[in-house]
């Protein structure tokens, strides 16, 4: 764990977060100022910055645990496809230096900017529920 990453926080339970999945190895769960209706990041519990210093073993069972939470994510709320985005370094717009996967829920003609919007704590709470259960 890093002192002073909120993603190793958020993974130790030291910050609360809505969850949408767990195991040993990763976390689950909404991003605070969504893009778009159940926007959700996966991240691994052991803290690395981005793709280049996560290694090979590692990453690959975290996309296939990316891969689970989208399809999780798209059969419940049933949009109709979705964004995976990896941010690495300031310059790709990487605000918190602890790798993680947006999953990004899209429907037909949203026309989404990608722009963070502030997001409603009941409502995530409740889409956490939804995508969990
Ligand atoms: P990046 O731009 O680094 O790829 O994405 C970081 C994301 O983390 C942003 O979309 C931001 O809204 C989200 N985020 C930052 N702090 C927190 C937090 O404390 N909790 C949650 N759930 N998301 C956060
Ligand atoms: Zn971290």
């Amino acid at each position: 764990m890093k002192n002073d990453c909120v993603f190793c926080a958020i993974a130790a339970g030291e910050i609360p977060s809505f969850k949408v999945y767990e195991d040993d190895e990763t976390l689950a769960y909404l991003d605070i100022n969504p893009f778009s209706r159940g926007h959700t990041l996966v991240i691994p519990k052991r803290h690395t910055v981005g793709l280049l210093d996560t290694d090979d073993d590692a990453l690959a069972r975290l996309i296939a645990r990316v891969k689970a939470v989208a399809a999780r994510v798209k059969d419940r709320l049933g949009c109709d496809g979705f964004n995976i985005l990896q941010n690495n370094g300031e310059a790709a717009g990487q605000t918190v230096h602890h790798i993680h996967f947006h999953i990004v829920p899209r429907w037909t003609g949203d026309a989404l900017a990608f722009t963070n919007q502030p997001g409603d704590m009941e409502k995530l709470k409740a889409l956490a529920e939804q995508i969990r259960a």
